[in-house]
């Protein structure tokens, strides 16, 4: 069954697009890296500069210790950064983006509500969809079948609300980069090429979840029958 080749095929275009989705984040996130903003504003500088613009005074900052690990934490509001100190373009965009889901949270964008109260539901569903999905196929019961398809949904739901949450956030950057004057025209088109790339992977992760869901249902039904 797990090597049921006709099913692991319909797999494969959104295992191409991740590939080349992390490649593309990779490969433009160090090329941009490596070039310096002209003003030489630091990431953390440019996140609190953003951040102040939008009246949003209480996230605080830290540093976390890996390469593109830059997030927004809404339980703690802290922002954390993996190069807070760095005049990159592209720790300078990252830091945009992770300001742009902080003001999210300040101002109660309700994807990003709705995403937070999905956390749990996709983490829980995500680890026991799979399991029980396979026991109920092993042991004809269909019903542990479907209630693995309906927990597996959840976690596919989690990956698609994920998208206009980012996509925004990226856009609240592009948009306070532009005003802020931080970056001139050409470093802003490098921030989008970055930002763009990371939107990539997002995308490249609902496809995947979608059509696993989509795999999970032909075999719910080839067993049916
Ligand atoms: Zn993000």
């Amino acid at each position: 069954m797990m090597f049921d080749y006709t099913s692991l095929l319909i797999l494969l275009p959104a295992l191409a697009l991740a590939a080349y989705a992390q490649w593309k984040v990779q490969s433009t996130y160090s090329r941009y890296a490596a070039v310096d903003v002209a003003r030489r504003t630091t990431a953390e500088e440019v996140a609190r500069r953003i951040l102040n613009a939008e009246y949003v005074q209480d996230v605080s900052f830290e540093s976390v210790d890996r390469k593109l690990g830059d997030h927004y934490d809404p339980r703690k509001k802290v922002l954390r950064l993996s190069a807070p100190q760095s005049s990159s373009v592209a720790a300078i965009g990252v830091a945009a983006h992770e300001a742009g889901h902080a003001i999210q949270h300040a101002k109660k964008y309700a994807p990003l509500a709705l995403r937070s109260v999905l956390v749990p539901v996709a983490n829980f569903g995500s680890q026991l969809a799979m399991p029980l999905f396979l026991v109920g196929l092993f042991t004809q019961l269909p019903i542990l079948m479907t209630v693995g398809i309906v927990l597996f949904s959840a976690a596919v739901l989690f990956t698609l609300v994920t998208l206009p949450v980012e996509f925004n956030a990226s856009r609240r950057a592009v948009r306070a980069l532009e005003l802020s004057g931080v970056v001139t025209t050409e470093e802003l088109g490098a921030v989008k090429q970055v930002l763009s790339a990371a939107a990539l992977t997002y995308v490249a992760a609902a496809a995947m979840a979608a059509l696993q869901l989509v795999r999970l249902l032909l075999l719910a039904n080839s067993r049916r029958r």
